[in-house]
This record gives C-alpha cells, structure tokens and sequence, in this order.
C-alpha cells in the first residue's frame, strides 16, 4: 500500500540536499568549531557558511542569526529577550493573539506569573488579526507584540508587514513565529519589518532539532541556555554542525524553489476544498485567500476528528486533526475554538498539510476516501442520526 504522508505541518521528510550536507559532519568533519586544530576549524567554517546562507534566505545580516535547537527554544528566547527588556525598563505588558502555537502562549503563560500582563486578541472567523486592532491595544507600558506569521492548524496568513509598521510607529518590539511560514511563502526580515523572528528547519525538509532566531541589529537577545561563549554568548551549547548545515542547504533549496513549489502546492490545496467542499454539512476552517499553499483545514459535522484519523490511517493516509501538540488530549483544539467553531464541531476537523511529493492522484486518492470515510462514520453516529431526525440543529449548514 503506497503511503500518501499529508502531514507536513507537523513534519516533513528530510531533502536529499539536506542529508547530504550533514553527512561530512557527522562522519570525517566531527570536530567542535571551539576547537583550535584543524577538524575543529573545519567545522568553524562550516558554521560560518550556513550561517551566511541562513541570513541570506531571510534577507537578514550573518550577526543577526542566532541557532537554536528549533522553533520551541526560538520562541522562548525572544519571548524572555522582550521580558528582561521590559523588566529594565519597567515595562510589562505583552500583546499576543489567540491561536499562536504552544512555544508562544505556554511561554506566555510562564511570564503571567513572572508579573508581565498579557493581551490575546481576539481573531475573526477566517483566524485573522488586524493592524488596528494591535494598534488599539498598545499601552504606554507594552514592551512587545507577537503574531505568528502563518498558523499551523488552519494555514491563515497575517498580516505582518502592517503589524510591524503599527509596532514600529509605537516604538514597541514585534516578533514573529514563522516556522510555518519559512520555506513556504516569502519571508524577508527587512520587508517585514520585524525585530524577532522564529524558524525551524524540520517545517521544511531539514532536521529535528535545529532552527534560529533572527534579532534585528542593536537588540540583544537574552540568554535562555547559560554556558559557553557560543552565538556569541547568547546561546550556550556545543554547535549542531551537522544539523544547523542541514538546515542551511534545506532553507537555501526551499527558498529557491518556492515559487514553483507553491504554484503546484496551491493547485492541488485547491482541488482538496473543492473535492471535500461536496460533503455534506462540512466547513473550510481558516481563510480561503489569506492561505498557506499547501494547508486545507475543514470539520464534518457529526464525527470526531480522531476516528476520521484512524480510518484514513488504514488506507495510508497520514493526516492529523490540528496541531501535533494536542493530538492525544481530548480538548478541541484552541485554534478551532478562537476562529468560533463550537465544542462539537471542532472535534470533527482534519488537517491535511501537502508538499511537493504529494500528486493530483494523491489528492484525488484523499478526497475519494475521505468521502467513503465520512460516510461511513456518519451512519454509525448517534449525533448524526439526530441530526437528521431534526431532533438536533446543524451547526455547519
Ligand atoms: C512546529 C512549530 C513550532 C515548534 O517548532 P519545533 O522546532 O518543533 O520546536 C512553533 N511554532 C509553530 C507555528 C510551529 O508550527
């Protein structure tokens, strides 16, 4: 049975380009870049390199480039960054949204406690935040904002260039999570405008474990893991070379490929909202133009999200029902529940997230299944039964 992997939100397979750039590292070029001899130097310039390639796919300078250990840490380090600055300067109140990932709000919730207040604004029905309404919510003691630049569950784009120039105006710190976004749709630092901003290689055919923080010249950031002088003193840690490497040649091929892997991503999302859009009380989640290339999110009314999981699974389809994070748990899932979508409706979602492996016949294959799948569930559903006796209201129509 061919597998058909539409879970790239949650991880993708590593390149070819990406392995075997990290393949010298983990075999004859194993030195440490701290290290004054020849295999230690090897690895120095190895860094030096992808770091230069990592600041060049992001429009940034090499010094503005700190590695991390991925998206999680990149996030923490620019949440504390802004903390102990507005510790310095008596200034405590941060600016967030409602559907940002896990790495943004569990970090939020920490500095809650730290004595910071914190502001989640409110998203509309497509998973959007408006420049205006970050402006409104700027005080005299807000330190920073951050707003994720795509969602991971539902694919909404945000309108950063304008959030940041609101920022900006207001002499406030913005950053942004845009591990979704990198490698995917455009992201240039300087256009954006942003101070921080958060990537990870695995969201784009790199390795686990290895991401970045990029900080705008003259911003500082704050040091999350205390050790040795490394990224120049902000980061302590024996350097992933291999991994961070990796990452370099993954970033450089995304980036390079992008319009013509987003044109085809695009073309078979399309195809995906059409072809499920025929099932019956069943709802796109997230915005239909504001959208990553290669996200479709939608509900069925009548089902869990778990049990269309499972089904789809056995004929080798790899799908999630929202983040990664809360699969397991059996809360709904924050995003669903911020774009509006009531308790039952949002336990009925699927997340199909493709990349460029993916075909027409895939998503073909997807939505012929999907339809036998929900059809299937629906007749052994009490809810559903309901539903159509008219003993229960529809929630999607
Ligand atoms: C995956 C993801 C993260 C976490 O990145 P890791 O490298 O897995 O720590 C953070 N934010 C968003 C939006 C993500 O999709």
């Amino acid at each position: 049975m061919k597998t058909i992997y539409v879970d790239n939100a949650a991880t993708t397979k590593m390149s070819k380009t990406a392995i075997s750039a990290m393949m010298p590292y983990l075999e004859e070029n194993y030195g440490n870049p701290s290290s004054l001899h020849t295999v230690g130097q090897l690895a120095q310039e190895a860094l030096v390199k992808a770091r230069m390639e990592v600041a060049e796919c992001l429009g940034a300078d090499v010094k503005e480039i700190y590695f991390t250990s991925g998206g999680s840490e990149s996030d923490n380090q620019a949440l504390l960054t802004a903390a102990e600055l507005g510790e310095r300067k008596g200034k405590k109140h941060i600016i967030s949204q409602k559907t940002e990932h896990h790495a943004i709000l569990h970090a939020l919730n920490k500095l809650e406690k730290r004595g910071f207040e914190i502001t989640l604004l409110d998203v509309d029905g497509d998973g959007l935040v408006t420049a205006e309404q970050v402006k409104n919510a700027i005080r005299e003691d807000t330190v920073m904002v951050t707003i994720m630049t795509a969602n991971n569950e539902i694919g909404t784009i945000m309108p950063i260039k304008e959030i940041a120039a609101v920022c900006k105006e207001k002499g406030v710190l913005f950053h942004t999570d845009a591990v979704q976004a990198v490698g995917h749709i455009p992201v240039d630092v300087k256009e954006l405008g942003c101070d921080m901003l958060s990537l990870s290689a695995h969201k784009f055919h790199g390795p686990k474990g290895v991401g970045a923080l990029y900080v705008r010249k003259g911003l500082f950031p704050s040091t999350l893991i205390e050790g040795g002088a490394q990224e120049r003193g902000r980061r302590a840690g024996t350097e992933n070379i291999a991994g961070i490497c990796a990452m370099a040649a993954a970033m450089k091929e995304a980036v390079a490929k992008l319009g013509e892997n987003a044109e085809k991503l695009t073309k078979m999302r399309d195809r995906l909202i059409e072809g499920l859009g025929e099932i019956s009380h069943s709802v796109l989640n997230g915005s239909r133009t504001q959208r990553l290339p290669g996200n479709v999110n939608m509900c069925f009314e009548g089902i869990e999200g778990e049990s269309i999981l499972l089904l789809l699974d056995a004929k080798g389809i790899c799908a999630s029902s929202g983040s990664a994070c809360t699969s397991g748990s059996l809360d709904p899932s924050h995003v669903l529940l911020a774009i509006g979508r009531p308790h039952e409706v949002a336990h009925g979602s699927l997340r199909l997230s493709l990349c460029e492996e993916n075909t027409p016949e895939d998503m073909e294959f997807i939505i012929k299944s999907v339809k036998e799948v929900v059809d299937y569930l629906r007749k052994m559903s009490p809810v559903w039964q309901d539903l159509q006796e008219g003993k229960r209201k529809y929630v999607i129509q």
